[in-house]
């Protein structure tokens, strides 16, 4: 999972560091508003962290198809088709990804 939000000049994407898994944990570590840089623009301004949303991290997805498919291979090679089932590895990844965005953006932080 990968925290982004678009920066308000230049509207580029930005990546948000530290990945926190929820909203309010976020609140609680960063308070309601974050101090940002924009790295295109190096504008600093501040963000609600409700404009800050969860996606996906593509890299986990990668990583993990090139793990599904290294081990399918050799699990295939030494135990026949059985060894397929661990394809299903970035299936779960992206389950668990996707699951994990979904919920850090469906929390959101009540306006004062
Ligand atoms: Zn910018």
């Amino acid at each position: 999972m990968r925290l982004q939000y678009n920066c308000s000049s230049c509207r580029n994407t930005n990546y948000f560091r530290p990945v926190i898994a929820t909203r309010g944990d976020l609140q609680m570590k960063m308070g309601d508003e974050v101090e940002v840089k924009c790295k295109f623009c190096k504008e600093m301004q501040k963000k609600h962290i409700n404009k800050i949303t969860a996606v996906a991290d593509k890299r986990m997805l990668l990583i993990g198809g090139v793990l599904g498919l290294v081990s399918a291979i050799i699990l295939w090679l030494s135990f026949g088709a059985i060894g397929v089932v661990t394809a299903i590895i970035p299936i779960l990844i992206g389950v668990y990804e996707s699951h994990a965005a979904n919920s850090f953006n469906k929390y959101m932080i009540r306006r004062k």
